[in-house]
């Protein structure tokens, strides 16, 4: 809390399945950002890319509550899955704005590259501080954050922040990868997750 503003951190994504380069994300973006409170946001069905059918949404929002749950002044919402249809960040933003709030939304290279492409990104611009960390060593891609951002500050008047973090080398379509080779999960998912893709014969 600063000046009686609560710093609020937003975190969305597919999380299918969530895995330990999102835990270590969301802990550094606690920590850095000084959060008071941080929203673990799964979304109902994702507007930039097709999830299988069989990927249940209610899935996905237990193995985040695995993951993330312990966490404290963390809470993992359904908001989106309950709000149904395409999960549209700006809408989620509206939801948690407040006079009394200020947001910061986190998100990957991958998505900090694409911002501009989300819905009403002016508005997501307006109603939050949105940051990035790096989930990768590619040099290009420096040189193309470099020039989003200046896109960013011109358009919107504002950068997409950076969270400085050792990069965590796995994603979820790794995750799915290995399940589906029938190998073990160790390293990739925290192993509360891991039991539970395996009670539910998620992904094989
Ligand atoms: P998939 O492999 O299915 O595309 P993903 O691993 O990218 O999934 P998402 O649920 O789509 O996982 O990611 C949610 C958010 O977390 C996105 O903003 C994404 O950029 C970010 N993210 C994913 N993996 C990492 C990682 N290893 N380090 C930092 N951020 C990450």
């Amino acid at each position: 809390m600063i000046n009686g503003i609560m710093r609020i951190g937003i975190y969305g994504g597919t999380f299918a399945p969530p895995h330990l380069g999102h835990v270590r994300a969301a802990e550094e973006f606690f920590k850095q950002m000084e959060l008071d409170l941080l929203y673990i946001i799964p979304t109902a069905v994702p507007p930039h890319k097709q999830i299988d059918a069989a990927d249940d949404p209610r899935h996905r929002l237990a193995m985040c509550e695995l993951a993330f749950g312990s966490m404290p002044r963390v809470i993992v919402s359904d908001m989106e899955i309950v709000r149904g249809g395409k999960s549209y960040t700006v809408d989620t933003l509206r939801a948690l704005a407040a006079q009394d709030r200020c947001l910061f939304l986190l998100m990957g290279t991958d998505m900090m590259l694409t911002l501009d492409q989300w819905r009403e990104p002016e508005e997501i611009f307006r109603l939050c501080y949105p940051v990035y960390m790096r989930r990768e060593n590619d040099p290009v891609i420096e040189g193309q954050i470099i020039a989003k951002n200046s896109a960013y500050l011109s358009k919107y008047g504002k950068i997409v922040r950076r969270i400085p973090m050792e990069f965590v080398d796995v994603s979820s379509t790794a995750v799915r990868e290995r399940v589906a080779m029938g190998r073990s999960l160790t390293d990739m998912v925290p192993e509360a997750v891991a039991a539970y893709i395996e009670k539910e014969g998620l992904y094989v």
